[in-house]
């Protein structure tokens, strides 16, 4: 394991446990930035964590695999096990067919989280894991009920397998995330992740008068640089 200091800003961490003793977790992760402070937390607290990335639903293909490749990068520097799942996008848009129109925290990101943690509690039970869990919900932007809802559901036809719903955001979980993705540079990505929310997200600035997304170029560390000026 390489030497990692896991202090942000003198702050303590405090000691994780799982659930119910469970020693094995598998973890969604959906990018660098939101599963940072997670993961972090979980090597520091010495929980047995494996990275389970499995997002068909981000558009487009460069887009997903610059994701993918910031959440190796901090893997690798925790030392932490990551495995890389399919992207089997097309099996992505079959499920969302007809929910296209839905909004953000919708039906449409309800199949989305579903067909994400099926897979997600499919592989632990096969691997040898007694517990799942989900990067999601750290954001603000989603509903932590509806996540806990599809990992909670998907974890259930496994008898060895439970979902762990811990709130990521409590004691400061949200402005770590936002402090560790400032000291690790992560890439900052502007929409969710579908197709479907960069065309509302774009739809959203135009009626603001504001700039189109342009993916790949910004970064949390020059972001937050230009803020301190
Ligand atoms: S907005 Fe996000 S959660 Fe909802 S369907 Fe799109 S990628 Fe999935």
């Amino acid at each position: 394991m390489p030497a990692v200091d896991y202090s942000l800003g003198g702050f303590k961490r405090p000691k994780l446990q799982t659930p119910n003793g469970e020693t094995k977790l598998l973890m969604h992760s959906c990018c660098a930035p939101c599963a940072g402070e997670i993961m972090e937390a979980l090597a520091a607290s010495e929980i047995e964590t494996t990275i389970f990335f499995y997002n068909p639903n981000i558009h487009p293909r460069e887009e997903y695999e610059l994701r993918k490749e910031e959440n190796i990068r901090f893997a690798q520097k925790l030392g932490m096990d990551f495995i890389d799942a399919d992207y089997d996008k097309d099996h992505w848009f079959d499920r969302v067919k007809g929910q296209e129109n839905e909004p953000e925290r919708g039906a449409r990101c309800t199949t989305c989280f579903d067909m994400r943690f099926e897979l997600t509690a499919q592989h632990a039970q096969a691997h040898g894991f007694d517990l799942i869990s989900s990067t999601l919900g750290i954001s603000r932007w989603k509903d932590m009920g509806q996540i806990n809802g599809c990992g909670a559901r998907a974890a259930n036809p496994y008898p060895g397998v439970s979902y762990w719903d811990f709130n990521w955001r409590k004691q400061g979980g949200s402005s770590r995330m936002l402090e560790l993705s400032k000291r690790e540079a992560f890439y900052q990505q502007e929409y969710c992740g579908c197709v479907y929310s960069l065309r509302d997200t774009n739809r959203w600035r135009e009626s603001r008068g504001r700039e189109k997304i342009e993916r790949g170029v910004k970064f949390y560390q020059a972001a937050m640089k230009s803020l301190d000026k």
